[in-house]
């Protein structure tokens, strides 16, 4: 498999990491601390066409696909990890939108996302369904032209910033269980969106619960057909994995080289720290671990755009990169000593953005079931 990126690809690159490096990163520390949406990061990301990567001009994107994607993601995380997830959420949901969606829903809310009009939200998790994502309990009546919807979601990324949110829903319960997905423009009657959680890392990105108090949906709001809404859903979790694996490649490459600099600048038994040998294999580590992991992305991501099967490749890369980044992260804090645990210095950010990688989009432990479920599918054929 070669991975080398062509010339566009090289373009949106250059271009992303010079944006992300000049505009984003400088006011990273203040929005973490600020806990503020990064509204006017997200604006300059719609100007240059990454709200929508991932779908043609014809509906307002750049379709740029998903390698360049990708690698967007990971410069924009590298510098600002809150965009960066406010970022992949609306490219994943406008992807869903346009593979699964009418070409009037296509038309009616794909120029809004990629224009930055407002952001995607995707609610799956409820307060009593995470990981296990098809035990959700909010409903989905059909009543005429309509489907009422009762329940809450949790934890929606964007969710209070959304022109449309992806809302999956019980449609019905006999002879078998049957999920469906619904766009859901804000403002609806009986939609309520919560406070921001006050999290731990991401403190920029939009955070929110949901809550549908007999809401009603239009049905030619429905995405895909009655029953397909689970399928949908898992769909652009896949695609999601291969987001967030970058992302956490992003934000370890980011830790790794403030690491680098300050090991060659602290000097401790008057020399430099990075002449020690402890330190240098800290660093040797989290590169390679680094390294490996965006091979792992990248091999998802070509798959992606080749068109071919990549469930499993993504579940590997998310998986290996979250976790690689995660260390990578723990040991940039280390390196630094003292100073590493303070908010003058970045990687303690670093540190607190990355953890939630081994979590959202499917925890780890979820990643391998989904690894060993293809494996053991594969063996048994
Ligand atoms: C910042 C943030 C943003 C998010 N954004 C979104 C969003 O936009 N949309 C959305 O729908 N959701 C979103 N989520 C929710 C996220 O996807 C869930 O938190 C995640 O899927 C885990 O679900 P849970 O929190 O209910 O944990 P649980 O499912 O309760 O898991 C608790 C623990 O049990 C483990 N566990 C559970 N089942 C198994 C099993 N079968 N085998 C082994 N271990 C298991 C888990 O791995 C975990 O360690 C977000 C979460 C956060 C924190």
């Amino acid at each position: 498999m070669c991975f080398d990126l062509t010339e566009e690809q090289l373009q949106i690159e250059e271009m992303v990491r010079s944006l992300a490096r000049n505009e984003f990163a400088p006011k990273a520390a203040e929005i973490d601390e600020a806990s503020r949406y990064p509204e006017e990061n997200m604006r300059k990301l719609a100007e240059l066409g990454l709200l929508g990567m991932l779908y043609p001009a014809e509906y307002g994107g750049s379709e740029a696909g998903p390698v360049a994607y990708a690698i967007a993601v990971r410069e924009v995380a590298a510098a600002c990890a809150s965009t960066a997830v406010g970022m992949a959420v609306t490219n994943m949901v406008g992807e869903a939108i346009f593979r699964f969606g009418t070409v009037e829903q296509r038309r009616k809310y794909l120029p809004a996302l990629a224009s930055g009009k407002g952001a995607g939200g995707f609610g799956l998790t409820e307060p009593s369904a995470g990981s296990d994502a098809f035990g959700i309990a909010t409903t989905a009546v059909r009543e005429g032209d309509s489907y009422i919807l009762n329940g809450s979601k949790v934890f929606i990324t964007n969710g209070s910033r959304a022109c449309v949110t992806i809302v999956v829903a019980v449609t019905a319960r006999e002879p078998k269980k049957e999920i469906s997905a619904f766009l859901v423009e804000p403002g609806l009657r009986g939609f309520s969106v919560g406070k921001p959680e006050h999290k731990m890392g991401l403190r920029g990105s939009d955070t929110v619960s949901l809550s549908f108090d007999d809401c009603r949906v239009a049905t030619e709001n429905m995405l895909g057909a009655a029953g397909e809404g689970f399928r949908i859903a898992m769909a652009a979790l896949d695609g999601g994995r291969i987001g967030i694996s970058f992302q956490a490649v992003g934000i370890a490459r980011a830790a790794l080289e403030a690491a680098i600099a300050y090991a060659k600048e602290r000097k401790q038994f008057d020399r430099p720290i990075a002449e020690f040998q402890a330190i240098q294999w800290m660093l040797a580590d989290a590169a390679t671990e680094l390294d490996a992991a965006q091979l792992l992305a990248f091999r998802a991501a070509a798959l992606k755009e080749k068109g071919k099967p990549f469930t499993r490749e993504a579940s590997m890369a998310k998986v290996f990169s979250s976790e690689a980044g995660n260390r990578a992260c723990h040991k940039a804090v280390q390196i630094l000593g003292g100073y590493g645990y303070i908010r003058d210095y970045p990687v303690e950010r670093h540190l607190r953005d990355i953890k939630v990688s081994t979590i959202y989009e499917g925890t780890s432990e979820i990643q391998r079931v989904v690894i060993a479920r293809e494996l053991l599918r594969r063996a048994s054929r």
